[in-house]
């Protein structure tokens, strides 16, 4: 038995989800846990060296077809060798790379999939996962079926990451791949720089959906002006046009850290969660009290921002006179 790690990494860089990747994979008890750098000529060798601790071997696969992490040609590389050597359990992150490429893995293998977990673990033989449902609300329990090989993707942030760095020599394997799987990767586009940089702010005012209409992003913007603060939002906001995408927070928009996050009807999906998580201060209002942004908020309000918000913006106003 063997467990196999997809490595997470971008630009020459290794993502930290692949230490997470990596301690997970051996907590599991297994067998050897082995890490595949896959990517373009040229595009595995930096992250192959910089690799966190916990693998027992690390084998580099390069092709014109998986430059930037292709999902195809993955699938295509990763599938020849799964079924030829039968790992028990391939793990990626459940990121915009793994959710392309796991589901065509597991299809193509016939295997059952387990995706956005977080908790993995192994009971009777089998594989258990949970996963969380219904905007985080749910947790479900799930038992994968009897399969010679299972694909799992991991949370980011969810387990805790492996310890250290461990620059062990790669194998560098040849992959005979079609040099047409019907996509190629072109380029990363960088997004150009707005007005504002979230990221850099020490208040962040963050509104949701729990706005209801832009006419009254005003309540919010009284707020953030009283406490000398910079408005940041949800996805949902972003996506009905309400305020611009630099200002989004999430894993599709900018990870924060702030010394104060306020957030103002949102409900703590993890998405959003996980940009946000590590701000040294946070303070929730929404109306849901099982709203999921509670679980990580150090102060929470359960009541209707149009009542909380102003009065809130009342007091600040009063303690900077
Ligand atoms: C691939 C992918 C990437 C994503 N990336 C991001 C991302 O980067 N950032 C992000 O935020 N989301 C992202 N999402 C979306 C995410 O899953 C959630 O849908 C989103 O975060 C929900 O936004 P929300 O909390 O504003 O809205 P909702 O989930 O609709 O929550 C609104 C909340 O407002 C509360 N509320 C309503 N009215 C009031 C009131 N008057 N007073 C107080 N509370 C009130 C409700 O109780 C509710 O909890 C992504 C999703 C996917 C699939």
């Amino acid at each position: 038995m063997s467990v196999w790690v997809v490595v997470e990494h971008r630009n020459g860089e290794v993502r930290d989800v692949t230490a997470e990747l990596a301690a997970a994979a051996r907590g599991l008890g297994l067998g050897p846990v082995t890490g595949f750098v896959l990517g373009g000529p040229g595009e595995t060798e930096g992250p192959a060296a910089a690799l966190p601790a916990g693998f027992d071997r690390v084998v580099r696969i390069e092709h014109e077809t998986l430059r930037g992490g292709n999902a195809p040609a993955v699938v295509e590389a990763l599938g020849c060798r799964a079924e030829a050597e039968g790992p028990r359990l391939i793990l990626g992150a459940h990121s915009a790379a793994g959710m392309d490429w796991a589901p065509a893995l597991a299809a193509r293998l016939g295997a059952p999939l387990a995706t956005d977990v977080t908790a993995l673990g192994t009971d009777d033989g089998g594989l258990s996962a949970t996963r969380t449902v219904y905007a985080g609300k749910l947790q479900a329990r799930v038992r994968l079926a009897e399969a010679p090989t299972a694909v799992v993707t991991l949370r980011p942030g969810a387990f805790a990451p492996a310890e250290g760095r461990e620059a062990g020599a790669a194998e560098a394997a040849a992959e005979d791949l079609p040099a047409d799987l019907g996509r190629r990767f072109v380029e990363w586009v960088q997004e150009a720089a707005g007005e504002v940089d979230i990221t850099q702010a020490d208040v962040l005012v963050s509104v949701g959906r729990g706005i209801g209409d832009p006419e009254d992003l005003d309540v919010a913007r009284e707020l953030a002006e009283a406490l000398g603060a910079t408005l940041s939002c949800s996805r949902p906001v972003v996506d009905l046009g309400w305020l611009p995408k630099e200002r989004q927070v999430g894993i599709s928009g900018k990870t924060v850290k702030p010394k104060v996050y306020i957030a103002l009807g949102i409900s703590g999906a993890f998405q959003h969660v996980t940009a946000m998580k590590d701000s040294g201060l946070i303070l929730a209002v929404n109306k849901d009290p099982k709203a999921p942004i509670f679980r990580v908020a150090h102060y929470g309000i359960v009541g209707d921002l149009f009542k909380v918000v102003p009065e809130l913006t009342k007091a600040a106003r009063e303690a900077r006179g």
